[in-house]
């Protein structure tokens, strides 16, 4: 089992403010990329290529298309 923790988990306000009423959703998440494979979240993909500035707030983890959007748009500024 790995120890690796994605290291935005302290400062990432996801969990904290977007879904506060659904935290089987959220645990489910956390483990999947936070305590997981966290370089495949959304968050962390806009972050590490363009800057956290360009996170939305409501940027799901799983949501790697619109990700990819913010990049590409950021991208050809
Ligand atoms: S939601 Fe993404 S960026 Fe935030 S702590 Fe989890 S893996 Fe890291």
């Amino acid at each position: 089992m790995t120890e690796l923790k994605c290291p935005m988990y302290k400062e990432c306000p996801f969990f904290n403010d977007v879904l506060p009423d659904m935290p089987s959703t959220s645990n489910l998440m956390k483990k999947n990329y936070c305590d997981g494979d966290f370089k495949r979240c959304a968050r962390h993909m806009v972050t590490t290529t363009v800057g956290k500035e360009h996170v939305q707030k409501t940027l799901f983890p799983s949501n790697v298309e619109e990700a990819s959007q913010i990049i590409a748009n950021h991208k050809n500024e």
